[in-house]
């Protein structure tokens, strides 16, 4: 055992500690996780501080046996309560299709990562991986497994069994992804980038026991690469727009009918943005509830129906009539209809559907909560931040962007038993930009979950691959949402470990970049649709203001140049094509404007090279020339 091992035995008698074989011989931070009574967080030990047993600094430089990278399997033996694993099968005694998948994709990347193919079991034996309910669960299988919601899920090892079990089946399914990644080293960083680390000895002591239920009852984001049903599945997203989970990747969260701004189309009347229906005309009433209750007898599965205002944009009100507007007038917000309205369908549905949620959008005129009425139980708010600043946490006290958003969710959190929220994390004017989000996306998260959140929806770009950070940020996405209580620095841990496991040996150059544009951003306040003045903001006559926006975006893309110098041929293109950030950014800055039409073209050429759509109506033209005449050449 090489001798930094050896000194955290003795120091963390009773830890278990898994390598993260990451190669370099520096002094650095491994995972270190109890395997004692409850799961405590991911606890980040420095090597550097451990003193060994005895009583000396430990030599984190000197020669290993062998380098921490070598031909063949990655990982060199992996031992479940202290038994190699080629001694084990696999029981799984279900037929169903999510857990037979749970079951190969166990045995699948065990190969992968050992060498060792795990037989499937014909007759019961001492050393077993449990997949899912069986007859060898243990008391405490049985129990841990009892306290299971939302997926949840838990890895135990208990008398010589390895149960890897969920909530449900979909949970059961994570159980083996969260197994293959914290403790064998696997990494799902993109549908199409995956990673095992290289490993001397992965151990999982009898005792061990992850035990874990997410507290988001819906986790979905609009990243493109997530609607990848096994992608998806491995982030543990639960959200089916744009997914088709059927071939065993575990269930989704399924509305009946539209999933958003379907009150046009449930009440027959016009789908133009802006364009509401009235909601105290008794004809809509009756029409809508014949609509839900005709959606819900037809998809028997889903769980929620959206009753929710059309698109619309800023200035723009619901029905004016003198009906609804005292209803609004009563609850000092057009809510006041649109909930009255919402309530009474969820009423009137709930003894036919017990289990199904009403969902509406606390969206633009109506984000504000009534003063007096509730929504019913069976009600979902879906509140979202379309107006908010994402330079800032919306808690930010110093931003005053948000202040308004903070109440309003401080609000509807006292009244309403299912909040959800739709939030945004993409720039909106164009999706290529930079949206220097990353900082405050940890922050944000964890703000939605300290306000009783229980659906989160993260809009990114659902219509292409994304030519910023579209993948990166779905994996961080993913990661908070499973786990909002993750420490800031496991935020970070995560960051570069994706940075380093997509991008290549040039990894750093891209952190400093994202360091760099998130604290530039900061200095100002950034909104969804902004152009890249207010995105990187700079002070002085307007001279000066282009002047020093052109240096900055030099200085940014001679980090994107030496990222891509230094990767190799697998991971240049994942450099390439995020770098189209910077190139975007430096076509809109004035004194570009004369070579434009080179840098324009280069872009073109990059989007079609990756696949990358520009979708024009997802643009709106803002009052500056340099951007119409750039979006205009399109
Ligand atoms: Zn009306
Ligand atoms: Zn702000």
């Amino acid at each position: 055992m090489p001798k930094r091992i050896q000194a955290i035995s003795a120091v963390l008698a009773a830890i278990t500690v898994f390598l993260c074989g990451c190669g370099d011989n520096t002094p650095h931070t491994t995972d270190v996780q109890s395997t004692a009574g409850e799961t405590t967080d991911v606890i980040s030990v420095d090597i550097s501080q451990i003193v060994t047993d005895d009583g000396t600094e430990p030599v984190t430089d000197a020669p290993e046996e062998e380098p921490l990278y070598w031909e063949g399997p990655h990982v060199k033996s992996l031992k479940i309560g202290g038994v190699d694993v080629s001694e084990f099968t696999v029981v799984c005694q279900s037929s169903a299709k999510t857990l037979k998948k749970a079951r190969d994709e166990l045995i699948k990347y065990v190969e992968a990562a050992t060498g060792v193919t795990l037989k499937i079991s014909d007759g019961e034996s001492a050393h077993e991986i449990c997949i899912g309910e069986t007859d060898r669960d243990t008391d405490r299988v049985r129990a841990a497994r009892d306290t299971l919601v939302n997926n949840g899920c838990a890895v135990i090892c208990d008398g010589g069994r390895l149960y890897l079990t969920g909530a449900d089946q979909t949970g059961t399914l994570y159980a083996v992804y969260t197994f293959l990644e914290e403790q064998l080293g696997c990494r799902f960083y993109t549908s199409k980038v995956e990673e095992i680390k290289f490993s001397r000895g992965v151990e999982v002591p009898d005792g061990f026991e992850y035990v874990h239920s997410p507290k988001l009852f819906n986790r979905d984001t609009f990243w493109y690469d997530t609607f990848e049903p096994a992608f998806a599945a491995k982030m543990k997203i639960n959200g089916y727009v744009n997914r088709n989970m059927d071939a065993g990747y575990g269930s989704t969260i399924k509305y009946a009918g539209h999933f958003v701004h379907s009150l046009p189309y449930l009440a027959g009347t016009s789908t133009t943005p802006n364009d509401q229906p009235c909601l105290t005309d008794p004809a809509v009433y009756e029409k809508v509830l014949a609509q839900v209750r005709r959606l819900l007898r037809g998809y028997n599965d889903s769980k929620i129906v959206s009753v929710s205002q059309n698109d619309s944009f800023p200035g723009a009100l619901g029905c004016q009539c003198e009906n609804c507007k005292k209803l609004d007038d009563e609850q000092g917000t057009p809510m006041g209809s649109l909930l009255t309205f919402v309530n009474r369908i969820a009423n009137d549905i709930k003894d036919e559907f017990p289990d199904v949620y009403v969902d509406t959008l606390a969206y633009r005129y109506t984000r504000k909560a009534p003063k007096t009425l509730k929504p019913a139980d069976n009600v979902i708010i879906r509140l979202c931040s379309i107006e908010c600043c994402f330079s800032h946490p919306l808690d930010d006290p110093e931003c005053p962007a948000n202040k308004e958003f903070c109440e309003d969710i401080e609000a509807w959190s006292k009244i309403c038993k299912n909040l959800f929220i739709w939030d945004y994390t993409t720039n909106f004017m164009y999706y290529v930009n930079p949206f220097p989000n990353l900082g405050v996306l940890y922050d944000n998260v964890r703000f939605f979950i300290n306000h009783n959140v229980i659906g989160l929806y993260e809009q990114g770009n659902g219509q292409s691959y994304s030519g910023e950070f579209g993948e990166l940020r779905a994996y961080l996405i993913a990661k908070l949402m499973w786990d909002p209580d993750m420490t800031r620095e496991r935020y970070y841990e995560y960051m570069d470990e994706f940075l380093k496991g997509y991008y290549g040996d040039g990894w750093r150059y891209i952190r400093e970049y994202i360091d760099k544009t998130t604290a530039k951003a900061a200095e100002g306040h950034i909104g969804i649709y902004d152009p890249i003045d207010k995105i990187m903001p700079f002070t002085g006559t307007q001279i000066k203001r282009t002047a020093a926006r052109v240096e900055f975006t030099k200085e940014l893309q001679a980090l994107w140049d030496k990222a891509y110098e230094e990767a190799d041929d697998e991971h240049k293109p994942n450099v390439e094509k995020s770098s189209m950030q910077i190139i975007s950014a430096s076509l809109y800055t004035r004194w570009y404007k004369a070579s434009s039409p080179e840098k324009l073209q280069h872009l073109h050429e990059l989007m079609k090279k990756y696949n990358i759509t520009f979708h024009r109506e997802n643009v709106r033209v803002p009052d500056t020339v340099d951007y119409k005449t750039n979006i205009n050449q399109w």
